[in-house]
């Protein structure tokens, strides 16, 4: 009988390709069978080797052009037939990436399997927009926290809790649900002024930042036309992220050198 092959459940990182770790590039090296998801870089698929078979199963939001179930008997197929399988997800695999699905799939069929964190979008997009999730001051805690189920108060998810006990919170797939998260956290005690960032592809050449407040961020989403993939950044340290600006314009200004501000 041949021997079982392996699954690796790959972190992609945020969009740049160089924020990915060794292990990331030396699995997808390795892989016989490359299995990637829409938000992955598509540079980091030359590191696959000669001959190595891709597989898209890219997810649009409402679209699914493979099926999460076709995906998780994927998986188990290919090892089954002895081959290496890297399994390359947007970010971080156990971050709203389905990391924890496949990977019970795969324990429950004896596949031997192993996670690879990558960087979330979250701490990317959050750096690359100059905001520090937590910042001695003004915020001593973040949360990461899914807005696609923010309708009507059906959500499951507490708003009233992570209104009031949390500094700062990052929104993932919440762009298109932006009037109720904004109505969630109004109503349970957000002030309207509260800063809140908008990161648009994150990370890669493409990131867009738009900033607001609670008050006014939807009607900037609209008028910015701001599109998935984004992320909803509420909280005093999105003002960090201008003062940097400040600063770095003030230097520019004095010493004439300096890194301008994207
Ligand atoms: N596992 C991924 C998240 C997948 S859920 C991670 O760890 O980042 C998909 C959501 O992630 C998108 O709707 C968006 O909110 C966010 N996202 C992923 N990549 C992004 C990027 N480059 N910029 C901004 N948001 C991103």
């Amino acid at each position: 009988m041949r021997q079982t092959g392996k699954v690796y459940i790959v972190g992609a990182g945020p969009g740049d390709p160089e924020l990915v770790t060794l292990k990331a590039v030396r699995l997808i090296g390795a892989g016989d069978v490359i299995l990637y998801d829409r938000l992955v870089g598509k540079e980091l698929l030359a590191h696959a080797k000669p001959g190595a078979e891709l597989i898209y199963c890219g997810k649009a939001p409402g679209r699914h052009a493979m099926q999460q179930e076709m995906i998780n008997k994927a998986l188990v197929a290919y090892a089954q037939e002895g081959k290496t399988v890297v399994r390359l997800k947007g970010g971080d695999p156990f971050i709203f990436g389905r990391g924890g699905e496949e990977a019970l799939e795969l324990a429950a069929a004896g596949i031997p399997y192993e996670i690879v964190p990558g960087i979330t979008s979250a701490i990317g997009a959050a750096a690359y927009s100059s905001i520090p999730l937590t910042h001695r001051g003004s915020a001593a805690s973040f949360a990461c926290v899914t807005g696609s189920r923010c309708r009507g108060g059906e959500t499951g998810i507490r708003w009233d809790l992570l209104a009031h006990s949390v500094d700062t919170l990052v929104i993932y797939m919440g762009v298109s649900h932006l009037p109720d998260i904004r109505q969630e956290l109004l109503a349970h005690g957000k002030d309207a002024s509260t800063p809140v960032a908008l990161i648009e592809r994150g990370t890669t050449n493409k990131q867009r930042t738009v900033v607001g407040t609670l008050a006014d961020i939807h009607e900037l989403a609209e008028s910015q036309r701001v599109k998935n993939p984004a992320l909803i950044v509420v909280g005093e340290v999105v003002k960090v992220r201008e003062q940097l600006a400040g600063l770095e314009q003030q230097a520019l200004a004095e010493y004439g050198y300096g890194e301008m501000f994207g």
